[in-house]
């Protein structure tokens, strides 16, 4: 009876995992059959109520390169305070951010004298440079982890999260 048990027992996980190999080959065969109907009509997305537009799908989602040297996007400190300025006269509208980029100027973030810098020159003010870290070790690993550049780059050149986070307008792209 012991015997019999085990190979019961056998038997039985066999056809378990058998049963579990055809049922995942189904449903992979069923996810890539279904895949061209979602693209024809695809489900719109949540628009969570901080927002005029949805939540961008996975597929939509961007994610700049990473590393340093690379090209940025940032703001011309003088050029955003000027522009700042003509939205609160009443001189421009908030699309002056949102539309015509104000302010901003492609960038560099470089690695020097042990530091981690954005460099930039704005036609109109000049030559500008910040030190972003003084840890460039600690600078490359936290933006390893940030998550949040899920949202297309509105300029011309890869963005980054500094700059948006310097921007302090809250509506400047990246
Ligand atoms: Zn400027």
């Amino acid at each position: 009876m012991f015997r019999w048990l085990d190979r019961a027992g056998g038997i039985h996980a066999r056809t378990g995992q058998v049963c579990g190999e055809g049922l995942s080959w189904l449903a992979n065969g069923l996810w890539y059959a279904i895949q061209p109907l979602y693209r024809i009509s695809p489900n719109p997305s949540f628009t969570p109520a901080w927002s005029d537009k949805p939540l961008l799908k996975s597929r939509e989602k961007f994610r700049p390169p990473l590393g340093v040297p690379r090209e940025a996007t940032s703001l011309c400190p003088a050029c955003t305070r000027e522009a700042r300025q003509a939205v609160v006269d009443n001189k421009a509208t908030p699309e002056l951010f949102t539309r015509h980029h104000a302010g901003e100027i492609p960038a560099q973030i470089i690695e020097r004298d042990g530091k981690i810098w954005m460099v930039k020159d704005c036609p109109k003010h000049g030559h500008f440079e910040d030190v972003l870290s003084t840890d460039p070790a600690f600078f490359k690993k936290m933006e390893e982890m940030d998550r949040e550049r899920t949202f297309p780059c509105m300029g011309p050149t890869a963005c980054t999260s500094t700059a948006r986070a310097r921007s302090g307008t809250g509506v400047v792209p990246c």
